[in-house]
Order: structure tokens, then sequence, then C-alpha cells
């Protein structure tokens, strides 16, 4: 297993929409496992594959806490098929050390996807899988979390956080334990 380089913001990569993959390939599950590796590495509970520069649609999750059995799960062509709901949550992003911020986004989604095993599955999701799934298929469509702050709402409450060259984030230390 290869612990992959966490590309940041300014990486074009991270802007790009990444391919669907066609076919589960030894390189594919080789991708995965680098993937989840890196994910626990850099602490973080969800990856999508073009944070390591790979420009296709996969993404690693593990929501569950520190100290308990991991449980690691890999989404490939992951899609929302339904979402219903709306709730607040604060997020960060492996890709935007340093910053984080409240995102407003559809509390339940139903997602489809396939399995490394090639497995067509739909579920449904709520909390923090729901919430993690829609951040890194966003991912996947060359969006970053920042996209969906509200710029006025950071003047007003987190004025004195601003930074000049990134005016819709907020800088902060405890990122870390919701990175995405
Ligand atoms: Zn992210």
């Amino acid at each position: 297993m290869t612990i992959q380089v966490v590309r940041t913001f300014s990486d074009p990569v991270l802007r790009k929409k990444a391919d669907p993959i066609k076919q589960i390939t030894p390189e594919i599950k080789t991708l995965a496992r680098d993937m989840l590796e890196t994910m626990y590495c850099s602490k973080g509970i969800g990856l999508a594959a073009p944070q390591v520069g790979v420009s296709q649609r996969i993404v690693t999750i593990d929501i569950s806490n520190e100290g308990e059995e991991l449980h690691p799960m890999v989404f490939i062509n992951p899609e929302i098929t339904k979402s219903s709901g709306q709730v607040d949550y604060e997020e960060g992003c492996l890709s935007v050390p340093g910053y984080h911020g409240v995102v407003i986004r559809p509390e339940q989604v139903t997602v489809r996807f396939q399995t490394l095993d090639g497995q067509n599955k739909t579920i449904p999701c709520k909390g923090l899988l729901a919430r993690v799934l829609q951040h890194e298929i966003d991912h996947l469509d060359g969006v970053l979390f920042t996209d969906h702050l509200d710029v006025d709402w950071w003047e007003s409450e987190e004025g004195q956080h601003m930074e000049k060259d990134h005016p819709r984030f907020s800088e902060t230390t405890k990122f870390r334990t919701s990175a995405a």
C-alpha cells in the first residue's frame, strides 16, 4: 500500500469532473486501498480520488469513532438518487487544510453505487454518512465545500478570521476532527 500526497485547493485536478469507472480492474482495487491508507494516515473520514490526483469516480469513507474498530467503505461511481430535509453542519476538507465552514445540505440521501466486487447497491443514508458522501461526491464533480459557503455570513460572524486571498474561508484548528 502506498500513502498518496493529498492535493490542496489550488491543484486543478480538484476542479475537474472525474470520469466514471467502467471496469473494476486490479488497479482500481489498489487505488481504493491506497486511498483508505492515505485517509487514515491523514486522520480524514472521507477521501475522493481527485484528492490524490486521480480523476476517477471513487470515494472512500470511514466514520467510525477513534478507538473503535475500523469500518472502511468504498463507493464506486456513487450517485445521489434522492434527497430530503435540510441540515447545517461544520465541514472541513483535507484539501483545504486549516479551514472549516458550516454548509447546509440535505439531511437524508439515497446513494446508488458499485462495490469493489462490482455489485450494484442503493442505500439510504442519514447523519454523518449522508454528510460525508455528499461532500465526497462534490469532489467528483470538482466542487469544494467552500463553494457552498455564504460570504456574507462569514463577514458578519467571523470577520476577524477572513483572509484576503480566500474570502470564503475561516481559519480554525478544529477542522481535523471532521476533515473529508
Ligand atoms: Zn474534502
